[in-house]
């Protein structure tokens, strides 16, 4: 993975809060899923995965939790003030958590790696050929990759 100390800082459209991510993240994904396009408004959230640990927050948090479509809890986590979308947990995978690329400070070096939920993808939302992608959830887990 190289780079493993790298701090990349973040945060909202306001400034109420910000944050930090320390190394690389675990995958870097783009999901086409219905509660992606609501919560972002857009055709897909692009979320980069990161351990709990790589990851600290400061501000006034706003939550909203929903059940996946495979059962697990899923909990948005954005700003009260602004709205931005910041991060998302599942209690399916609790050592980690989905930052939303776009709120880094400097996002440019990231690239992703698969798009996931495509059976949902929409015409509009045009995407790379080459990048792997999934009509659903591929079988995967962060403790088995790299
Ligand atoms: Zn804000
Ligand atoms: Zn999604």
């Amino acid at each position: 993975m190289g780079k493993n100390s790298e701090i990349h800082a973040g945060g909202c459209l306001c400034g109420n809060i910000r944050y930090t991510v320390t190394g690389a993240p675990v995958v870097v994904a783009h999901c086409h899923c219905k509660d992606c396009q609501r919560a972002s408004g857009a055709g897909h959230t692009t979320g980069a995965m990161f351990a709990t640990a790589q990851f600290e927050i400061t501000g006034n948090l706003a939550e909203y939790s929903l059940k996946s479509n495979a059962g697990n809890q899923v909990t948005k986590v954005f700003c009260p003030i602004c709205g931005s979308p910041i991060y998302g947990r599942n209690d399916g995978m609790e050592k980690f958590v989905t930052v939303s690329l776009g709120t880094l400070d400097d996002s440019s070096r990231f690239e992703p790696e698969v798009a996931i939920f495509a059976y949902n993808k929409k015409a509009w939302d045009i995407m790379s050929d080459t990048l792997p992608t999934f009509l659903a959830q591929p079988a995967w887990s962060p403790e088995n990759t790299r």
